[in-house]
């Protein structure tokens, strides 16, 4: 890729592509936007760099203005560059608030299938997606972990009640003292394709963390900052995460940054007990704060959350009818600008295809030959998942784009 801008990618070869992926679900205001590269600039010529703790003009902005999006009661913000570096210390801080109240065997963090958390050893460890842990299996801790809401595959009648249960047998298995955490997306992003739960998951969920003193993780990496339509996951249910993390929407791929966003309690719980959250090099950068300042500065100002939702809606809508009677298409899903097809053998069955046919891949890639970018889901068990995570700014004609490349790249994969 030579050039980008707006919701399209130019390729060397003179070739351009419409972005339905977002990068990796990432590009939220679209590409080559001038005033983010500006202030940037700007940023490095003022300070290449400064060390994390300390304040410089660009990080207070931020700050600042990450006040007008953060939930109210999430009050402490510390900053990292990778999504997966922002979970991992949000399982470190949860780990750290538990010892801090003098209950350091609260050290158990449960996790979901599907999902995806990240590609460190902790993250790799307890994400529930089996293709990112080829060849590291033998030496990823192990994490418990109980379903995701899925509704399409998990038969009992009330999905919520399944999934609430088995979270809560889990916790009683281990011993709610030795549990510290339970760490989730809110939407499950391209691991699962855009998992949306029943409406009482996630208040029963809060309920079962507040029984059994455990903090709610929200890992917000995919969805936060507007993706589906809210700022975060979370707000679909008025549902308070302890700690919060958001990370490829915060600059929209301009720069590298993740913020992870707890409560007062536990910023004030490690603060009293004299605990650090130790910083990462380049965590913070005054560049990559400008960019998430502008970022953010853009999202508010073209109402473009609002978009996620308006043009989400219409982009499903017209999906749905699309593969409305495909024999070879369980599902439509998702929330605002994330959304996913799965692809499946047999309708009626819900039969998936071989793993080793590779049809997910396939399909992404006879997306390409017409023109347009999705994004690969799926962890492997689950499959086949194509997703959509494009730029807010995507017009009618972009809709109607995807739309049928999309459904020309499947019938050409799997027949129609
Ligand atoms: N969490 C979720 C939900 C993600 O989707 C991702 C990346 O796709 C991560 C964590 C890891 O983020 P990163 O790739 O920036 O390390």
């Amino acid at each position: 890729m030579t050039r980008a801008d707006g919701a399209y990618l130019h390729a060397a070869d003179g070739s351009k592509l419409l972005d339905a992926a977002g990068g990796a679900i990432v590009a939220n205001i679209g590409h080559g936007r001038v005033e983010v590269a500006d202030a940037m600039h700007k940023a490095a010529l003022a300070c290449s760099y400064a060390v994390p703790p300390w304040l410089t003009p660009e990080r207070e902005r931020l700050l600042e203005r990450l006040r007008d999006w953060l939930p109210a009661h999430l009050t402490r913000t510390h900053l990292t560059c990778s999504g997966s570096e922002g979970v991992e210390t949000a399982m470190k801080i949860a780990l750290q608030y538990q010892a801090a109240r003098g209950k350091p065997n609260k050290t158990a963090i449960i996790g979901r299938t599907p999902s995806y958390h990240g590609t460190t050893l902790a993250t790799a460890a307890i994400s529930g997606h089996e293709t990112r842990k080829r060849g590291l299996e033998q030496a990823l801790a192990s994490y418990s972990r109980v379903p995701a809401p899925y509704p399409l595959r998990q038969s009992a009648n009330d999905v919520s009640r399944y999934c609430v249960d088995a979270l809560e047998a889990e916790i009683v298995r281990l011993g709610a003292d030795s549990v510290a955490a339970l760490l989730a997306e809110p939407i499950v992003g391209t691991s699962g394709g855009a998992l949306v739960p029943p409406d009482s998951y996630w208040p029963e969920v809060r309920a079962l963390c507040d029984r059994h003193d455990m903090l709610l993780l929200s890992d917000d990496v995919m969805v936060g900052f507007g993706r589906t339509g809210k700022p975060f996951g979370l707000d679909h249910w008025g549902v308070p995460a302890d700690v919060l993390v958001a990370g490829k929407g915060l600059a929209g791929g301009y720069a590298p940054i993740t913020g992870v966003f707890a409560t007062e309690a536990v910023g004030t719980a490690l603060d009293d007990a004299g605990l650090n959250v130790m910083f990462h090099t380049f965590a913070a950068h005054p560049a990559a704060c400008a960019a998430a300042d502008a970022v953010l500065d853009i999202l508010a100002r073209e109402d473009l959350v609002a978009r996620a939702a308006e043009v989400g809606a219409t982009l499903k809508a017209a999906l749905k009818e699309a593969f409305d009677e495909h024999p070879h298409v369980a599902e439509v899903r998702g929330r605002g600008l994330l959304l996913a097809l799965e692809i499946v053998a047999d309708r009626q069955s819900l039969t998936r295809f071989p793993l080793a046919d590779g049809i997910t891949n396939q399909v992404v890639a006879a997306g390409i030959r017409r023109g347009v970018v999705f994004y690969p889901g799926g962890t492997g068990p689950v499959r086949d998942i194509v997703a959509l995570g494009p730029p807010f700014t995507i017009d009618s004609a972009d809709v109607e784009r995807m739309v049928d490349a999309l459904l020309a790249a499947v019938n050409e994969v799997v027949g129609a």
